[in-house]
């Protein structure tokens, strides 16, 4: 027991200062129990569509060697430059919260050997990414990614299934989404259009930024990305990619799109989508709901595409693979606008009791009721009936089970009809049975 003068008096509680309250980290926030019903819609659509196309669930470190982003995502990528979390370890490792996952599931195929299992190997995977961004809607610094990257194939009929995944996702859940889809050839077949890109913009040097004439010397391409208006505005004379493609990356991707024909998914040539990864070979797509807003705020979806040249980069053999990754923080945020009505965490039944007798007997009947299956809920806290049945509507039961001291003498409890308020008695030992009965289940 602490020691307490009784001769001294304690200074008022409220004269000293109250420590400072910690929020959460910049651009990163809580996603609390009301919004846990929608997260949970939009990661079964994801999980159940992969599914059925045969893709199966892997988990790999939420941190990696730094050097697999560098070497992976590109140097002088925008993600790697600014917006990487490194760290270095007491142990001297250099380590990363991963900015995506691609990546890092390249190094597991290699790492775990699939090679060596029939091809193509097909993987999903869910959760929190990292980048160190300028915060805004639609843009955290942790932020959750469902992804699908299939291995080991590069037909073209793969990049075509990627993207009718992602869009089927969308679609799943009412969004309706309009694929932007490009080719971005070879590194071979890039190499001249980057150096046609780089006189276009050489020749307009004048007018771009000191960051854009950076991309400029490093990489061209970039400069495709920029969100700089008079950037966008020079864009539309600039020459397209497409005039510089190999000939086997044109056929591909002529097949891609016959095969978006075939299933009617809807899709926009865009002959500047580059993608802001350096990995990407061939096909590149990103997803947009048709509305102006987040077209012209360049929230997309998800995206994704070919990237066969990244097995090699990380020290593994040469493999074809593509893949896609939806945001799932913009994709909830959708599902919000259009279904505002989503109520979460429903109950059957609702167990209510008054006087301590009651309650004992509640917390058994409930714990029966939910081994019998029934989704029930309680305020065992709660004394009064009032303040109990509120919480029982708010949580949509249809009926509740009512257990006082005189059912608890009597042996029985109260049922009610929570839409007409009717009630009847039933003998105690009969509720879960009563209950089923009422609710239908076998
Ligand atoms: P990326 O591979 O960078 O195109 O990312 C794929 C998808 O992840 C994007 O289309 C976005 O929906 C989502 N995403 C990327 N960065 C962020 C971020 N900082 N905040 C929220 N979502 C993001």
């Amino acid at each position: 027991m602490p020691k307490k003068s009784a001769t001294k008096k304690e200074p008022a509680v409220s004269s000293k200062k109250a420590p400072p309250q910690i929020a959460p980290p910049r651009g990163m926030r809580d996603i609390l129990p009301a919004e846990q019903g929608f997260w949970d819609i939009a990661r079964k659509a994801c999980i159940s569509i992969a599914s059925t196309y045969g893709f199966e669930r892997i988990d790999t470190p939420i941190v990696e060697e730094t050097a697999l982003f560098v070497r992976g995502v590109g140097k002088q990528t925008d993600i790697v430059e600014k917006e990487i979390y490194s760290f270095e370890t007491a142990g001297n490792e250099k380590l990363s919260l991963r900015p995506e996952c691609t990546a890092s599931i390249v190094r597991a195929y290699i790492s775990n050997g699939m090679l060596n299992q029939p091809q193509p190997v097909k993987l999903w995977y869910m959760g929190p990414m990292f980048r160190h961004d300028r915060p805004q809607r639609g843009r955290y610094r942790q932020f959750f990614q469902f992804g699908c990257e299939l291995l080991g194939e590069m037909d073209a009929v793969c990049d075509a299934q990627l993207v009718i995944i992602s869009y089927l996702i969308l679609k799943e859940l009412g969004i309706d989404a309009v694929v932007r889809i490009n080719s971005i050839g070879t590194p071979e077949s890039r190499v001249n259009y980057k150096n046609a890109l780089s006189s276009y913009f050489r020749s307009k040097r004048a007018r771009l930024s000191e960051e854009d004439r950076k991309r400029l010397t490093k990489n061209p391409l970039r400069l495709l990305d920029s969100k700089d208006p008079a950037v966008i505005e020079m864009k539309a004379e600039a020459p397209q990619i497409v005039d510089w493609l190999d000939e086997d990356s044109k056929a591909h991707f002529m097949r891609v799109l016959e095969y978006l024909d075939e299933i009617n998914v809807p899709y926009q040539l865009d002959p500047y989508l580059v993608r802001g990864l350096d990995y990407y070979t061939k096909t590149v797509f990103e997803l947009f709901t048709a509305s102006e807003e987040d077209e012209a705020t360049q929230s997309a979806l998800g995206g994704g595409g070919r990237y066969d040249g990244l097995a090699e980069i990380l020290g593994g053999r040469p493999t074809p693979a593509a893949g896609f990754a939806l945001g799932l923080d913009r994709v909830v945020s959708k599902l919000k606008e259009l279904n505002p009505q989503i109520e979460p965490n429903k109950v059957e039944v609702f167990v209510a009791q008054l006087g301590e007798q009651g309650r004992k007997k509640a917390l058994m009947v409930f714990e029966e009721l939910r081994e019998a299956g029934v989704k029930t809920g309680e305020a065992f806290s709660k004394d009064a009936i009032k303040a109990q049945m509120e919480i029982a509507n708010r949580r949509g039961a249809a009926w509740a089970v009512i257990i006082g001291q005189k059912e608890v003498l009597d042996g029985t409890a109260i049922i009610r009809d929570m839409d007409s308020g009717t009630q009847e008695i039933v003998d105690a030992r009969k509720i879960v049975q009563e209950i089923k009965k009422k609710l239908g289940h076998g």
